[in-house]
């Protein structure tokens, strides 16, 4: 027998926050940090250290002791230390494929100032891997992945070639039993010769040649008689040639003959547990997701790179906003699957870079508003395609415009309802309004103070205010407000008579004609080919025995009709849409398992539908139903028990030229330990679904693999949208669905998760995966219970691009108010992408980088208008130069740089 190499990889496995909040887990991690660099500096036997391919376990070290940087940067230097070249293991479905691409190239990044990141696309502990994370490793110029979960049962060797749909190819190292396997080596030679020969016998016959020896596990501390005992274990036999070694130096001679393939994404329970209910716990972190992503991704970085001068790019407020949601990427992070202090800042981390988001696309659209040349309302757009869509505008005047919806009348500034006559206030209360007042003259989008003007005599000080949409600069705000102060402060028993004139103004919806993409365009109401209607049977009340047919809404693409009995609507003629199934959860954050009793509630008991707008360009039914919900499990009988009961009213929405229905539901949480999911029928059955992930969309047959420690559920991500059967769904972070109510004909229904309500971090015993996957924590906040829950999707029958639909419903047009006297033209666009999906629009200095892709697996051409430049990699290399536009081949990604504005 020859001898087997066994590779040593001394490493910890650093979950920056978990089932103790970051700080706790930082403290520890200092503490491990100030034990490793002095043992690695004295200690040359102790070789290697990999610390966990993500670079924000050394920035978040160095935070507390800067004074270790050189020392890092010189064990980093001498191979001794690697670092990244993630910054942090993310979770690969629960988040957007660019926020994937910035933690790499986040990582990749720091990683530079110590010499570089280990070039290896290691992913040990993510729940899964997305179809395309090869095609991104080797954009980053890597050629190795290493993997555990997710890996399927056909795959038998411990490396296989990993190939996403585009054809890109990594070899994947597969670390059978995970990324602990060599975890705690003891200070005892024979014992480690043992441990060796008992695991080479576990995995021996997925070896291909040697063994890959994982010496770390979470949170591990070093062990610092690794070296002495290595050596000793080589001293005692000849059947295992121990090493302790990097990663890249194990993977640098590994073979590459003899191994399998695999193409697509890893989601098998076949070996491991890929934990797929953490894509449904804390619905409101997943939303949070979408609506962070969404802001920084879709509206906030497009509108900066274009509409903001090329040296007004605010790289430093992006790198903020961009650093919180990379953060929140850490698997134990998004997936939720944390205690309570955790899941907390994991939401204002999310709050916080939409709110830099949407404050930077604010000042953007204000710069794109002051450079247009016509006064008036615009529409623009942000997305990539050219489109019309619904918009709410201001307009002047008493009458409501034509092809245009009247709203409920806009309240006027500070919500001073229109007319009112003068207010009489006492110096105090107008002091403290003052302090309270915007510095400026702008009071909102549209409404700006055009004239002041204060007087006094012996019965106090007139003050009137005159509000208007013409934008003012020149009103001395500041002026008056010292005067105000300075009178005030002479005569502070005397009465204050406040009026303000506000000009009459109606608000109205209106759909716009096509803006082209990247574009703006005056908001003016366009021809309506198809508006939308309401009909009402003359009797509408939901009571067993009389008519179940309520309110119609229809367009002419789409009717939608109102079951007032069970509260569901049907769509194009089928039944059923919005039916809700509460059923019960014993699970904890990273699986459902139903309990041993369940009670499945799917009927209401009463139902009120109310119209709330009629048309012509927009029409809202609200229907709501009351349910009995049983109010949790019992821990002894495992049965659900006990009755709440809940008010969940469900808003339909159709527009008008649109066949798409959008729908939101409300309710406060009044339950524990249950799942709420909304049925949704296919038009026709289906053997398959095809849901977004990360730069693609993956077709996943009905069954999922699993094994008895769990169990093979068939609910599935998907990030932004899934089709299936005829029906496609778009969603804001409702990530989790299944296709059910399956025969021989396939499914005929897609469950889509609204909430799932647990209240344990991990369970033991329970029936779809008995053994714990974390601390058995109880986590009160995962039930949340309480909670006002607010889902929003939308669907579409025979959907063209669910792309499209996702854009129209979640990023719609924007509308500003200019006051004319710049240079840009009333129409116009600052980028034509065409032929791709765009992932980002950004810049890199002076230059505009555009990242898009190819859904289709169809070559296509994509073009960028008549700009040149040079296509690069993800690191930023200079690949090809592009002129206009270049082919892109079948579900490839590729990112330009272009010069120019
Ligand atoms: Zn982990």
């Amino acid at each position: 027998m020859s001898t087997r190499r066994v590779a040593i990889v001394p490493h910890t496995h650093w979950d920056r926050e978990w089932y103790e909040p970051y700080q706790s887990f930082r403290l520890r991690l200092v503490r491990m940090l100030d034990r490793l660099i002095p043992l690695l500096e004295d200690d040359p036997s102790y070789a290697k250290f990999l610390l966990d391919g993500q670079m924000a376990v050394v920035d978040d070290y160095l935070e507390v002791r800067p004074e270790a940087a050189g020392r890092l940067r010189a064990l980093a230097a001498a191979g001794r230390v690697s670092m990244g070249p993630w910054y942090v293991l993310m979770d690969e479905f629960l988040i957007s494929g660019e926020t994937i691409v910035r933690d790499l190239q986040l990582g990749i990044l720091r990683g530079a100032s110590f010499g570089g990141v280990m070039e290896v696309g290691y992913l040990p502990d993510m729940f899964g891997h997305i179809a395309q994370m090869p095609q991104i490793l080797r954009q980053a110029g890597f050629e190795h992945a290493v993997v555990w979960r997710g890996v399927p049962s056909t795959v038998d060797k411990s490396a296989f070639w990993w190939e996403a749909p585009d054809g890109s190819k990594v070899r994947a190292e597969y670390l059978m039993t995970g990324y602990g396997n060599g975890a705690s080596i003891p200070d005892d030679a024979k014992a480690l010769v043992r441990r060796v020969a008992d695991h080479e016998k576990e995995v021996g016959e997925f070896l291909l040649d040697g063994l890959l020896f994982m010496n770390g596990t979470d949170h591990q501390e070093p062990q610092p008689w690794l070296g002495r005992v290595v050596a000793e274990a080589n001293a005692l036999q000849d059947d295992s040639a121990l090493e302790i070694t990097s990663l890249a130096e194990y993977l640098a001679t590994a073979p590459t003959e003899g191994l399998p393939t695999w193409r697509g994404e890893l989601r098998s329970g076949a070996r491991a547990n890929v934990l797929m209910g953490v894509a449904s716990n804390r619905v409101d972190v997943k939303q949070a997701a979408a609506r962070a992503e969404r802001a920084l991704e879709r509206r906030a970085e497009p509108l900066c790179a274009l509409f903001l001068p090329a040296d007004k790019w605010p790289a430093t407020l992006f790198g903020i906003a961009w650093k919180e949601v990379v953060r929140n990427a850490a698997h134990d992070s998004v997936c939720a699957c944390s205690v309570d202090d955790v899941v907390d800042a994991v939401n204002v981390r999310y709050a916080e870079a939409r709110v830099i988001a949407d404050g930077l696309a604010e000042g953007a659209l204000s710069a794109l508003t002051r450079s247009l040349a016509d006064a008036g309302p615009f529409a623009v757009n942000s997305a990539a395609r050219s489109r019309g869509g619904l918009v709410e505008v201001v307009v002047q005047g008493e009458d409501v415009p034509a092809r245009t919806q009247a709203l409920p009348e806009e309240p006027g500034a500070f919500g001073i309802p229109r007319g009112l006559g003068p207010l009489t206030l006492d110096a105090t209360t107008v002091r403290t309004i003052l302090g309270m007042m915007p510095a400026g003259s702008q009071i909102d989008t549209h409404t700006w103070i055009q004239d002041v003007r204060v007087e006094e005599d012996e019965t106090g000080i007139d003050v009137t205010i005159a509000f208007g949409n013409e934008e003012r600069f020149d009103v001395p705000i500041a002026s008056v407000k010292q005067d105000l102060y300075t009178r005030l402060g002479a005569r502070p028993d005397s009465l204050v008579r406040i009026k303000i004139d506000q000009p009459p103004v109606q608000r109205v919806l209106m759909r716009t004609a096509e803006v082209p993409g990247y574009g703006w365009r005056p908001a003016r109401p366009a021809e309506i080919a198809h508006p939308v209607e309401v009909h009402e049977p003359a009797e509408s009340t939901g009571t067993a025995g009389a008519g179940r047919r309520g309110p119609t809404i229809t367009n002419g693409l789409v009717e939608v009709v109102v079951d007032v009995v069970d509260g569901t609507f049907s769509l194009g003629g089928v039944p059923g849409y919005g039916r809700l199934v509460d059923g019960g959860d014993h699970g904890d954050s990273y699986n459902y398992s139903p309990p041993a009793t369940d009670r499945i509630v799917d009927t209401p008991d009463s139902v009120a539908v109310t119209v709330l707008e009629r048309g012509p360009l927009r029409a809202k039914v609200a229907i709501e139903a009351r349910f009995t919900w049983p109010e949790r499990v019992s821990g002894s009988t495992r049965a659900r028990i006990g009755e709440v009961p809940v008010d969940v009213t469900t808003e339909l929405e159709v527009q008008a030229d649109d066949p798409v229905v959008r729908v939101t539901t409300r309710f406060v949480n009044p339950a524990s330990d249950h799942r709420l999911r909304v049925h949704l029928p296919l038009p026709a059955p289906a053997d398959h679904s095809d849901a977004e992930c990360a730069f693609a969309v993956v077709r996943r047959a009905l069954v999922a693999e699993g094994r008895p420690d769990e169990f093979g559920l068939p609910t599935f991500p998907s990030r932004r949208f899934v089709s299936a059967g005829g029906l496609t769904l778009a969603h804001e972070g409702l990530l989790e669905y299944e296709l059910v109510d399956v025969d021989d004909d396939g499914a005929h229904a897609m469950a889509v998760t609204l909430l799932r309500s647990t209240g344990m971090l991990s369970r033991l015993g329970m029936s779809y995966r008995p053994l714990p996957a974390g601390p058995l924590t109880p986590v009160d906040g995962l039930q949340l219970r309480g909670k006002q829950i607010e889902a929003r999707y939308a669907l579409c029958v025979d959907c063209p691009d669910p792309y499209a639909l996702v854009d129209d419903v979640f990023l719609p047009l924007d509308v500003v108010y200019a006051s004319g006297g710049g240079t840009r033209p009333p129409q116009g666009s600052e980028l034509r992408v065409e032929g791709a999906e765009v992932s980002a629009v950004q810049r890199q200095a002076s230059l505009l980088e555009v990242r898009v892709f190819n859904p289709t697996d169809a070559e296509t051409t994509v073009s960028i208008g008549d700009r040149t430049g040079w296509l690069v990699d993800l690191r930023g290399r200079t690949l090809a130069p592009v002129d206009g536009s270049c082919p892109l081949g079948p579900f490839e990604i590729a990112t330009f740089r272009t010069a120019g504005a």
